[in-house]
């Protein structure tokens, strides 16, 4: 793969840097953009962003990258380093062709978080506001990942609602558009490009910010859910001499994380704007959270499990008795543990008689699906 044609635009205060990706296997070129306010955005075009976004895309179509940009000396040798653990996660060897560069340091102490309004998020940025109020100072929020561009609508409340945490904790909001995901889904399967999607885009953002967390799920406990896009070891690798991304929420599984929510300072966030639903309802643009699917209900269990109130706005059109109809996620070793989790501790709760009932025989399928 060929990756040339760097550019930026820069247009009524936004910046937008795009780069071709050529593959050798075919004519078919496509262009990578990534949009930003410009006050946020990097000063120079930021070759280590698309050099990251096209190392997986070339390892995937099993061809080998010349990248015709500068890459930092850092990405390129913690790309070696992690040779055997990162080749082996793709499964095919490359070699990767491009002009090296050691950067000078940032000295700045500035850090980011991703903040998608997801349980994960709100976790980690909730645990550093009580560490330090301080220490975290950007949220980044990139449109064209969970919710596609062509959502509008839902973006646009989805930003209102970041924008509203935001302001509680006086953080800035850094939101970024991109045709990453529309382009990549066509190659390689979004779990193991995601964590390479979000730090070819942390790349692009402002030269002070220099620390970036990328939060942890909760996949990596399990020994069969490990081959996931970002993790521990995966994030770091991304890191160049300027940008340091580290995982944040390590250690914790679900119920643990939401344990914490329900019982730290910022609870009522949690259950009013807390965002975790994939199928991004067509028929309520208000609604947050389907509240239909196995997502909303895992999540909304395990919160209830963890001693949030029956009533959450996040969660404002659940009904238990449409539990019947949710297919449970077997094949999803982490999602299965959570599930069970909060079930158990439901069941253990005299508070919560009123719901054990819609919860019984619930796993009775499990031994069919395994
Ligand atoms: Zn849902």
């Amino acid at each position: 793969m060929i990756v040339n044609n760097f550019k930026v635009l820069i247009k009524n205060n936004f910046t937008t840097f795009t780069a071709a990706f050529f593959s050798e296997g075919s004519s078919e070129s496509f262009i990578v953009s990534v949009r930003l306010l410009s006050n946020q955005a990097s000063s120079t075009i930021p070759y280590n962003a698309f050099f990251v976004l096209a190392v997986p895309i070339a390892i995937k179509l099993k061809e080998n990258l010349i990248f015709e940009g500068t890459v930092s000396q850092k990405i390129y040798s913690n790309l070696v380093k992690a040779n055997k653990k990162y080749f082996k996660f793709h499964k095919e060897k490359f070699n990767i062709k491009t002009n090296i560069l050691i950067e000078t340091k940032n000295n700045n102490q500035e850090y980011a978080q991703f903040f998608t309004l997801g349980l994960d998020s709100m976790y980690t940025l909730f645990k550093n506001q009580k560490l330090n109020p301080l220490r975290i100072s950007y949220l980044i929020y990139i449109d064209g990942f969970d919710i596609r561009l062509s959502r509008k609508q839902l973006l646009k409340k989805t930003h209102t609602n970041i924008l509203k945490v935001a302001k509680k904790l006086n953080k800035e909001v850094i939101f970024i558009s991109c045709n990453i995901r529309d382009l990549s889904d066509k190659i390689l399967e979004w779990s193991k490009y995601h964590g390479a999607a979000i730090a070819g885009c942390a790349h692009c953002t402002r030269d002070t910010i220099n620390h970036i967390i990328i939060n942890s799920a909760d996949s990596y406990l399990f020994q069969e859910a490990k081959n996931t896009g970002t993790g521990k070891e995966i994030d770091k690798i991304w890191s160049s001499e300027r940008k340091i991304f580290c995982t944040g929420g390590l250690g914790l599984d679900r119920l643990s994380k939401a344990q914490k929510l329900v019982n730290g300072d910022f609870s009522e966030l949690v259950y009013s704007f807390l965002r975790v639903c994939w199928v991004n309802s067509e028929e309520n643009i208000n609604l947050l959270n389907c509240c239909k699917c196995e997502k909303c209900f895992r999540t909304y269990l395990v919160l209830i499990a963890a001693g949030a109130p029956i009533k959450m706005l996040a969660f404002n059109m659940l009904d238990l008795k449409n539990l019947s109809k949710v297919v449970l996620p077997y094949d999803n070793v982490a999602a299965m543990m959570t599930w069970k989790k909060a079930v158990k501790a439901i069941f253990k709760r005299q508070d919560l008689e009123e719901l054990q009932p819609h919860l019984e025989n619930i796993f009775d399928n499990e031994v069919k699906s395994f």
